[in-house]
């Protein structure tokens, strides 16, 4: 019997990741239920750091909260773009 094959060994997403599959990088604030999209390339933080911790880079812009989540862009075009879908 062939061996089957290893499931290919990846590590966390990174920025660089979300930039090159021109994905959006998903904000969540844990205090205030802010969400929003941004582009990955105008965060200050080296391409290959690891989205799931860049929001503990990451301050609130609406109450100042640090339990900022982060993660891949969940809805293609960012959040926005969902809800604009459903407000039809
Ligand atoms: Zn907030």
């Amino acid at each position: 019997m062939a061996p089957r094959a290893e499931p290919p060994l990846t590590g966390p997403v990174t920025l660089g990741d979300l930039t090159r599959e021109g994905k959006l990088l998903w904000c969540w604030c844990a205090d205030c239920g802010r969400e929003r999209d941004i582009d990955p390339a105008t965060v200050p933080l080296p391409a290959s750091f690891p989205v799931p911790e860049v929001g503990s880079r990451m301050v609130c812009s609406t109450c100042g909260g640090r339990k900022v989540r982060t993660a891949p862009e969940l809805y293609p075009g960012g959040i926005e773009a969902q809800r604009a879908r459903f407000r039809k």
